[in-house]
């Protein structure tokens, strides 16, 4: 039973006109960026964004390959979330590991933990261990697709569907950039979606274990997440796209 101080998922009730439009509209999304490019991958988390992107992306039969980045910090709830999420769709996520040099290099200069004394540390750390396997697993994709909304932080709230990833030099997608936090949990009860079980433990995003923790009722959303930092640090650089 989740602490009553910390966020839960929301209740609303459900507006099932508007939410079939959304549907729609989303599978339409996927749809055209498929039409319109050979390539696509999408880099899951397994959060809830990611998990409705999957469950379109399995009911609309688009192409999309599906990755997730291991990054060896992670929740032991996220990586049997990996397995629960393959095993409810039929679908394979390609796990997508650091280099071991890299992971090595990062706990000689700054230590395990390093991260948590400041930015130098924690950009290093997500570079090795996020960044540069993002990198190799877009490697010869035309398109990318990411779960994030507009409304999830202040460093988001100018993110369009269709964007120009050009430190990859290929196009980036987010399809559900217009979604409320509504809109998704919504999505998830009417499709019966599988949440990721933090989801149901005041996690309302999900991230490597060290660097996200509970957020309490009221709080941003993103709060949780490297929450020693600022709030215009709360990013791990996977969505810069320059
Ligand atoms: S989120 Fe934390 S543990 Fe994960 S890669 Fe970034 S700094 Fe490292």
């Amino acid at each position: 039973m989740i602490a009553p101080e910390f966020w839960s998922i929301p209740e609303g009730s459900l507006n099932v006109a508007p939410l079939t439009q959304k549907t729609a509209t989303l599978k339409n999304r996927l749809l055209d960026i498929t039409a319109r490019f050979s390539d696509v991958r999408f880099a899951t988390s397994l959060a809830a964004e990611d998990m409705v992107i999957t469950d379109a992306i399995s009911k609309s039969k688009a192409n999309i390959q599906l990755f997730t980045l291991a990054t060896g910090r992670l929740h032991q709830e996220t990586v049997d979330m990996t397995k629960t999420t393959e095993n409810h769709y039929g679908m394979s996520i390609t796990k997508v590991y650091p280099e071991e040099s890299d992971i090595q290099e990062f706990i000689d200069q700054f230590g395990m933990n390093g991260f948590y004394d400041g930015e130098v540390a924690k950009k290093a750390c997500c570079g090795a261990r996020k960044i540069k396997p993002l990198n190799a697993a877009l490697l010869g994709a035309d398109a990318w697709i990411t779960g994030q909304r507009r409304e999830q932080s202040t460093t988001r709230v100018e993110l369009n569907f269709e964007e120009l990833d050009d430190a990859r030099s290929i196009a980036k997608f987010n399809p559900l950039f217009d979604w409320s936090e509504a809109d998704l949990w919504a999505y998830i009860k009417e499709e019966n979606v599988p949440i990721h079980p933090l989801h149901l433990k005041g996690y309302p995003s999900i991230g490597c274990e060290p660097c996200t923790r509970q957020v309490k009722k009221g709080e941003d959303i993103r709060a949780g997440r490297w929450w020693w930092l600022q709030s215009d640090s709360k990013e791990c650089g996977l969505h810069l796209n320059k």
